[in-house]
């Protein structure tokens, strides 16, 4: 096999530099995938920095991957050569624990990330246990379809998982990657869509998404306006914010869900979670199950990612975008 071409961090922070590196024999039950499109999710920006303490260097950031399968595995009969297919975050798991048995890989112990202590799909080919690795219906064009394979079933699942319906009023914090996503499914369920935004001049633009109400929360004011007003608010903000109005803002019964991952420890007052039986939650990607689904809901509803496209050598460019808030919604690079 030929050395797979990539850009790697090579220390926490640094700008991405060529790298490449042997990937090996081709496991039994492993796939590799020719790269046509990468989706730059923020958790990427988290690992290049080491925000998690998860970082070894080099490594290839890269896990909302479509591309086409350039090999399969003696033992893989699921895949064939060409299909265009899509890899997310998790790259395996053990397959035989009991959240695996569950069909809940993405809560296996053991799971393995695409781009944690292996090199992902910032690059030319990457490589996956073919259970992880998921066909791309027709309809979904790769580069609006890429950033579903992690923003997407990230958003989606916890919604499945809360039984978010026409009845819902459901709030969502953030309008990036994830969140412009979270209001197009909100609105797939049918709930009532209220956008949490810091950015005024996203309004016109979340609301043509889907979102019926549209709150800045800089403004203490309308903050304070939605008091009680929401059954499932789902977060996908990456910065600190004041949790306690958000818990303000929901029913009795409502749930807080966090996706986004805030630097500083959440903190919260009990009595609004005690008068209210209020409840904290939060919710990691999602199964390969769950992923199908999500890929099929997308195909039929039209839910795609509102893209900028970079050149897979631009991608430092990208990066940068992305972390001043600047990309809408979502950068993805192309090779
Ligand atoms: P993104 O595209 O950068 O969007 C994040 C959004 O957060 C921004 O668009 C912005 O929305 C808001 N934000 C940014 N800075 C802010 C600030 N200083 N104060 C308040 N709000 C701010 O990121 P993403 O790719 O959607 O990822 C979001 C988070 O989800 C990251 O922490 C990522 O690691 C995490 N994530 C988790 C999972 C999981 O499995 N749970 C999966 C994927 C990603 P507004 O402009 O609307 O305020
Ligand atoms: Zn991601």
């Amino acid at each position: 096999m030929s050395l797979i071409q990539g850009l790697a961090a090579h220390a926490a922070g640094a700008e991405l530099l060529p790298f490449k590196y042997d990937p090996g024999e081709l496991g039994v039950h492993e796939v590799e995938i020719g790269i046509t499109h990468c989706g730059v999710c923020h958790s990427d920006i988290h690992l290049i920095s080491n925000d998690w303490g998860l970082s070894q260097y080099p490594f290839i950031p890269g896990h909302e991957i479509i591309g086409t399968i350039t090999a399969t595995g003696s033992g893989v009969h699921s895949l064939k050569m060409g299909q265009r297919v899509g890899l997310g975050w998790q790259s395996n798991s053990c397959g035989e624990c009991e959240w695996c048995q569950r069909g809940l890989e993405n809560l296996c112990p053991t799971a393995e990330a695409t781009c944690v202590r292996r090199n992902g799909g910032y690059a030319t080919r990457v490589r996956a246990n073919a259970r992880f690795v998921i066909r791309i219906p027709d309809a979904l064009p790769s580069e609006q379809a890429a950033p579903l394979l992690c923003g997407g079933i990230t958003v989606y699942s916890p919604m499945r998982d809360h039984g978010i319906n026409p009845s819902s009023r459901v709030g969502i914090v953030g309008i990036g990657g994830l969140g412009h996503l979270a209001i197009q499914f909100a609105r797939v369920f049918g709930a009532e869509v209220t956008a949490f935004s810091t950015s005024a001049a996203k309004e016109s633009e979340a609301r043509a998404l889907g979102a019926h109400n549209f709150v800045n929360t800089r403004e203490s004011k309308a903050m304070k306006e939605v008091a009680g007003t929401h059954d499932f608010i789902l977060s996908t903000s990456n910065a600190d914010q004041d949790w306690g109005v958000y818990i303000n803002s929901l029913r009795p019964t409502g749930t807080l869900c966090f996706v986004g991952v805030p630097p500083s420890p959440v903190a919260l007052q009990a009595f609004p979670l005690i008068a209210g039986i209020r409840s904290v939650t939060g919710s990691p990607i999602g199964s390969p199950n769950r992923m199908r689904e999500m890929l099929d809901v997308a195909a039929r509803h039209i839910i795609t990612a509102k893209t900028e496209c970079f050149p897979m050598a631009k991608a430092n460019e990208a990066i940068e975008k992305v972390t001043k808030n600047k990309v809408r919604y979502r950068a993805v690079l192309a090779n």
